[in-house]
């Protein structure tokens, strides 16, 4: 069965509670990393997005590369590495922008959380350890169907950025108060449902039955957090995808990227 990608690769990503402090050698990542030594970014802009939602678009550094749908290790402004200054952060910048940019939720108000908010243009933050499989290859994968809930919308904006004209697809955004990045993509042509929780079994099985009028088959990428792609994914298993058209990134799991069941 074609279950992608290995286990091996996955589980060897490093997580925040295994970053290095300053003073360790990091963690080696089987993940094509460019570097696991932090890398300085510089802030260009700070935006709001919709309520405790903002988007930071850095300066795009010299020899830090992704593919489209990674995350990365993003470090607090003005902190050294250690579990309380790094989180994982799916890159929503294409690898061929010129520019990186995240968007987080900043509604817990974590110390992590307060450094960036209080970050402004021409300050620094720092990055390091690209990983993960939360990626496409249009040559395999010509239909998909992104199933993004809330903040969920930062790879999908990557990969749609990098292969959106290459592929079919179809996005269903679940969000409750605010959609990522709505303005930007209703610009494309590919099908798009934006709804609240209680509409999203119902878009899924629209979106998943006007690809198959087609005769296509999609794959189903879903990325937020756990409870969010547990129930999306097994939404997607009911509707008949096979388990290894399903690729999940959970925001509150350290196994990226990984096939439904593998
Ligand atoms: C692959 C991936 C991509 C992600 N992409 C995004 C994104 O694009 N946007 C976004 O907003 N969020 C994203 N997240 C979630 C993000 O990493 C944070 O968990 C989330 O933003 C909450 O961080 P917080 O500081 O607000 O909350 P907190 O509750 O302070 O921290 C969240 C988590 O960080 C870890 N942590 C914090 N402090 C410690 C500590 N002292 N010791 C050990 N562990 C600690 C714990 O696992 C904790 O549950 C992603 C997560 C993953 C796994």
């Amino acid at each position: 069965m074609n279950r992608t990608p290995p286990t091996s690769a996955r589980s060897k990503t490093p997580t925040p509670s295994q970053t290095p402090t300053p003073s360790q050698t990091p963690t080696p990542s089987q993940e094509p990393t460019p570097s696991q030594t932090p890398t300085l970014l510089t802030l260009l802009e700070r935006r709001h997005e919709y309520g405790t939602v903002y988007t930071y678009r850095f300066a795009r550094p010299a020899g830090v590369a992704w593919r489209a749908g990674q995350f990365a290790h993003l470090v607090a402004p003005g902190r050294g590495v250690s579990r309380e200054t790094v989180r994982h952060m799916s890159i929503a910048s294409a690898p061929g922008d010129d520019d990186l940019c995240f968007s987080m939720t900043e509604s817990s108000g974590s110390r992590y959380k307060r450094d960036f908010s209080a970050l402004t243009p021409g300050q620094p933050a720092s990055v390091f350890g690209i990983a993960g499989a939360f990626t496409i290859d249009p040559e395999t994968q010509p239909a998909v169907l992104f199933v993004a809930g809330g903040v969920g919308m930062t790879p999908v904006r990557s990969l749609v950025r990098c292969h959106g004209d290459r592929i079919r697809w179809q996005l269903v955004h679940v969000a409750r108060d605010g959609h990522l990045y709505e303005q930007e993509l209703r610009r494309q042509r590919a099908p798009q449902y934006r709804v609240g929780r209680a509409g999203a079994v119902h878009a899924i099985a629209s979106a998943i039955t006007s690809f198959r009028a087609e005769g296509l088959e999609p794959d189903v990428y879903v990325s937020g957090g756990h409870g969010f792609v547990e129930a999306m994914a097994s939404r997607a298993t009911t509707l008949g995808i096979p388990d290894t058209r399903i690729r999940v990134e959970d925001f509150t799991d350290n196994h990226h990227g990984r096939a439904r069941h593998s």
